[in-house]
């Protein structure tokens, strides 16, 4: 391990983008900060690539030959301007096969490190010496894990952007056989390469734990897939910071080690909110094919729909409205078209507030960003548990684009696979109004029995239609020009 000399100027630029750092991922826990937070993350990231040309710079380490500047500067350019685009680019609905795809090339980042410094850095036959032997454990926990986080998060990403299926036979048994045998061979090959630094073994863990990260994410589908990307974003920070002893960077170190963390820590909300363990997201297979085995199924047979018009009526006659928005609102892109209605509403001293459930949408936070980018206070975005006890005394909900978050099955239905996920009470107001395009189910792609309820009426079209259509309706009634 190579750590920089604490007087260089490489030490201090680095010491002050992990301090900066720190302060962006921790600005990031809340709406108002976030922006500036993400802002200065991304400024401490561009000062830790000054820090480390800087040694190359003042020549401290000798300087560099011409031609590495040229494929450095490539790199860097190359990379941030992929990073812009992607960011500009990809809707808010395909962020979870964005963070894999991110997550897949942050692993492949350190395993080339580990690799690039186990073949081409010749100290490493002296494994009595303990700097070098703490060299050759990081370069292989590197290899493994930045292997797994690799081939696990392509998997991920390709199986989200629907190019590849699970295959019937990954829901076999047999696979934990495999897996299992796969784990075994790259732990003999981890281990080998740890106590005798024979390079072939170096080839033999690279191919195992790619398998590995392959079988363990293939059988993995429907509503577990986003908990699997952020595990695999917590793999990708371990990864970096086991690169960081590599390369001797404090700053990976911390800032792997934080990624780390945080990935854990948001698996195990989001596992929370679907009520599954870790245990049963990684070795249970799909839930849609534990759905087809169990109940939660059965046709509906007390649909009532009803026409924006009798929507609007209801909404004028109401003191307090709660809002329920869902993925679909996030792929109709209505945020915008809800915060006019919604307007509307509260020029009439109509009491608005929107019901945000913990995993509603396709990530973590995703309705507080919708929402939040159509300007709607942050005051009025309520969480389950402080929203739920408020239903009874609710004159209207209106659902948008959302379904398993409101499936009353969750409470009811022991043999539902939703059973103990927790849910938005909405059946307990008054009225409710469910929009969406069709009778088609949520993610976890079962029956929701909310829809067959006496107080539920169905609204059938695009989030966006509906709510411009209730715009005029509500405006044709006078609402919000008093
Ligand atoms: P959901 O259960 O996936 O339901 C979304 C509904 O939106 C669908 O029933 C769909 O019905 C409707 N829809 C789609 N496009 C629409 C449009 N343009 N206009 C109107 N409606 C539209 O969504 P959710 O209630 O938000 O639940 C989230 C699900 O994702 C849960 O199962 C959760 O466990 C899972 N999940 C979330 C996270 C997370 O972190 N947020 C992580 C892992 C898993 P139609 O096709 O009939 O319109």
């Amino acid at each position: 391990m190579n750590l920089p000399n604490p007087n260089s100027v490489e030490f201090i630029i680095n010491l002050v983008s992990v301090l900066l750092l720190a302060l962006g991922i921790k600005g990031l826990s809340k709406v108002k900060s976030s922006k500036v937070a993400n802002r200065l993350a991304a400024f401490a990231m561009f000062l830790a690539v000054v820090g480390l040309l800087s040694k190359y710079l003042l020549n401290s380490d000798g300087g560099i030959s011409l031609s590495s500047w040229f494929w450095i500067i490539i790199g860097t350019v190359t990379g941030s301007l992929l990073g812009a685009i992607t960011a500009k680019k990809v809707p808010m609905t395909s962020m979870p096969e964005t963070v894999a795809l991110f997550n897949g090339s942050g692993g492949m980042s350190s395993l080339l490190v580990a690799l690039g410094e186990a073949i081409f850095n010749s100290n490493f036959n002296n494994i009595n010496n303990v700097n070098i032997f703490i060299g050759i454990i990081s370069i292989s926990i590197t290899i493994f894990v930045g292997s797994i986080t690799f081939s696990g998060s392509i998997v991920a990403m390709a199986k989200l952007q629907g190019w590849l299926s699970t295959p019937n036979w990954t829901q076999n048994k047999f696979r934990h056989f495999i897996n299992i045998s796969l784990g075994i061979i790259s732990l003999i090959a981890l281990i080998d390469l740890i106590q005798n630094w024979n390079i072939n073994s170096i080839w033999l863990l690279v191919i195992g734990s790619l398998l590995l990260g392959i079988g363990v994410t293939l059988p993995i589908g429907g509503a577990d897939m986003p908990v699997v990307i952020s595990l695999l974003n917590s793999y990708s920070g371990i990864a970096a910071a086991s690169a960081g002893f590599v390369v001797g960077s404090q700053l990976l170190i911390v800032a792997g080690a934080m990624v780390g963390a945080a990935g854990l820590i948001l698996t195990q909300v989001m596992c929370k909110g679907m009520n599954r363990s870790l245990v049963s997201v990684l070795f249970g297979g799909t839930l849609a094919s534990q759905s087809k085995t169990s109940a939660g199924g059965g046709e509906y047979t007390n649909i009532t729909s009803c026409s924006v018009e009798e929507c609007a009526l209801s909404l004028e006659a109401a003191n307090k409205v709660i809002i329920v928005p869902g993925y679909g609102l996030a792929v109709a892109q209505a945020q915008h078209t809800l915060r006019e209605v919604t307007k509307i509403l509260e020029e009439n001293d109509i009491e608005v507030n929107y019901a945000i459930h913990p995993v509603a949408g396709r990530m973590p936070g995703h309705m507080n960003v919708l929402l939040a980018e159509a300007d709607v206070p942050y005051e009025q975005l309520k969480e389950m548990e402080i929203i739920n006890p408020d239903f009874p005394a609710t004159d209207v909900v209106l659902v948008l684009g959302a379904n398993d978050v409101v499936n009353p099955q969750a409470k009811n239905d022991t043999s539902s696979p939703l059973y103990g996920m927790p849910v938005l009470d909405v059946q307990q107001a008054r009225t409710v109004f469910v929009v969406k395009r069709g009778m088609s189910a949520g993610y976890s792609g079962i029956k929701n029995d909310l829809f067959d309820l006496p107080n539920t009426s169905m609204i059938f079209g695009d989030a966006k239609n509906v709510l411009s259509e209730l715009i005029t309706e509500l405006k044709g009634l006078g609402v919000g020009s008093k």
